[in-house]
């Protein structure tokens, strides 16, 4: 039986590697550090934790608290760590990183199906393989992918906006349009001269997030965040990307003074980004700078937009809902560089390569999860989003099928979606055998 090989072994590489070897298939996992350090890792630890120690809100109606739960359920390794090295964090499941580290490290090298090499790869193995080199992937291998899969199909950093559920939007407000008679695409919301000098104020005194000093970023015209944009004057953004030209409101027929435009993200259309407002404000900042926006005033943000420097590819042009390359190679993709986002999520998909690669070494077919659970959905969006300005996504409500009756409010929405996608989660697992493989860690 052929091994697989996982290349990189961080939150989606040791998950990556576990689910492979824990299905039986020998595992040739290979890390770079600490011979090869990047520029936000300070150990040479598996699994290392590069900034917060949080996976995030684990409540029932919390998305990502689902995801925990069902990533759990088949035997995930971070997750047996996160819970053996858990500290007091509210609603969050926040972790000792380096006792977390550490446990991953036992669980990887007391499993003997998984060998560890310690060097890089600066290409890509001939055989089956997990390529889960995150968002600082080195250099020499992102180089080898951009001549491999296509330059344009690789992503150097991330110039992320926000994007809002559609039901948080008040379409009294807001309306569809394209600019000059274009397909009325978009979501419109319009401001008058009042609402844009509240909403330029907003943004000039908004806290930028301080980059870490490694990430000393050269924007691009094209996606220059926006509260950069506002420095250059009160009327850039007006001039840019909240240019109301082409655009007028139906209840008035006349243009408005600015207009913030949102693009459907998801094939469901739930999910809308603020078109031109990649941003790196503080997340309390950036809300309040959305919701200064008419029509956005209870917007649900479900990403808020980020900047920093990120290697991710183009995952629905070059991904199949497996996380398989769909060029044939037999290569999966999982972590950030699949185009996900956060510690979770990447472990989340790194499991799923795993058990995919080790599928086809085992001569198996490929498993994808349910829609309606929210790996699933993940791995769903990923494969099938406007592959054009492709950003990364995190675990959201936002990416699930709509129930057929959902109930009123928010939370009872979200306990229902939670509900449905324990189920149908849990059902797939049994059905395909994996509850199997509990973890076992010390
Ligand atoms: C500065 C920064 C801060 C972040 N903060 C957060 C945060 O607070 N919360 C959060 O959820 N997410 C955060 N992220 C995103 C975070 O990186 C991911 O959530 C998570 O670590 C991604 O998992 P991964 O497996 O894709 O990549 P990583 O965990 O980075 O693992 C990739 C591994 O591959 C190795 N590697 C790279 N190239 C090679 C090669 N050629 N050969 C062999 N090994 C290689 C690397 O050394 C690394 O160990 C941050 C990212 C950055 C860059």
């Amino acid at each position: 039986m052929e091994a697989v090989h996982v290349i990189g072994g961080g939150l989606s590489g040791v998950e990556a590697a576990w689910a492979a070897a824990r299905l039986g298939v020998q595992v040739h996992l290979w890390e770079m550090r600490p011979a090869r350090m990047t520029p936000a890792h300070r150990t040479g630890q598996l699994a290392e934790l590069v900034c917060s120690n949080s996976f995030g809100g684990e409540a029932e109606d919390n998305a990502k608290g689902c995801l925990q739960r069902e990533i759990a359920a088949v035997g995930s390794a971070v997750m047996a760590a996160a819970q053996a090295s858990r500290l007091p964090a509210g609603a969050a499941l926040a972790v000792d990183r380096e006792r977390f580290s550490y446990l991953v490290g036992q669980a990887i090298s007391a499993e003997p199906r998984i060998h560890l090499h310690t060097a890089e790869c600066r290409d890509l193995p001939s055989g089956v393989t997990v390529l889960a080199t995150g968002p600082l992937t080195s250099d020499a291998l992102a180089a080898r992918l951009a001549e491999r899969l296509g330059e344009s199909q690789l992503a150097f950093y991330d110039a992320a906006a926000p994007v809002v559920t559609k039901s948080s939007i008040d379409l009294s407000v807001a309306y569809f349009a394209g600019r000059y008679g274009q397909p009325a695409d978009y979501l419109n919301c319009p401001l008058d001269r009042a609402a844009y000098l509240h909403w330029y104020r907003l943004v000039s005194e908004a806290r930028s997030h301080v980059p870490h000093d490694f990430e000393h970023l050269e924007f691009f015209e094209g996606c220059m965040p926006i509260e950069e944009l506002a420095r250059r004057g009160v009327d850039t953004p007006r001039f840019g990307p909240l240019k109301p030209r082409g655009l007028p409101d139906p209840r008035t027929g006349r243009e408005p003074y600015a207009a913030v435009q949102l693009r459907q993200e998801d094939a469901a259309g739930e999910l809308w980004s603020l078109v031109g407002f990649q941003t790196g404000l503080k997340w309390p900042d950036q809300q309040g700078v959305v919701r200064a926006i008419p029509g956005l005033e209870r917007a649900e943000i479900v990403r808020y937009g980020v900047m920093h420097r990120n290697t991710y590819l183009n995952a629905p042009r070059l991904l199949a809902p497996s996380l398989r390359l769909r060029s044939g190679l037999p290569v999966w993709v999982a972590g950030v560089l699949a185009g996900t986002e956060g510690y979770l999520e990447s472990a989340a998909t790194g499991w799923l390569a795993g058990v995919n690669a080790a599928r086809l070494a085992l001569g198996q077919e490929p498993l994808v999860p349910p829609a309606e659970s929210v790996l699933g959905s993940l791995v769903r969006y990923l494969s099938s989003a406007k592959s054009e300005g492709f950003q990364p996504m995190n675990a959201n409500w936002g990416l699930l099928p709509p129930l057929p009756a959902p109930p009123r409010g928010r939370r009872e929405r979200n306990r229902a979606l939670s509900e449905r996608a324990r189920r149908s989660f849990a059902l797939w697992a049994e059905a395909e055998g994996l509850l199997a493989f509990r973890p076992s860690l010390a």
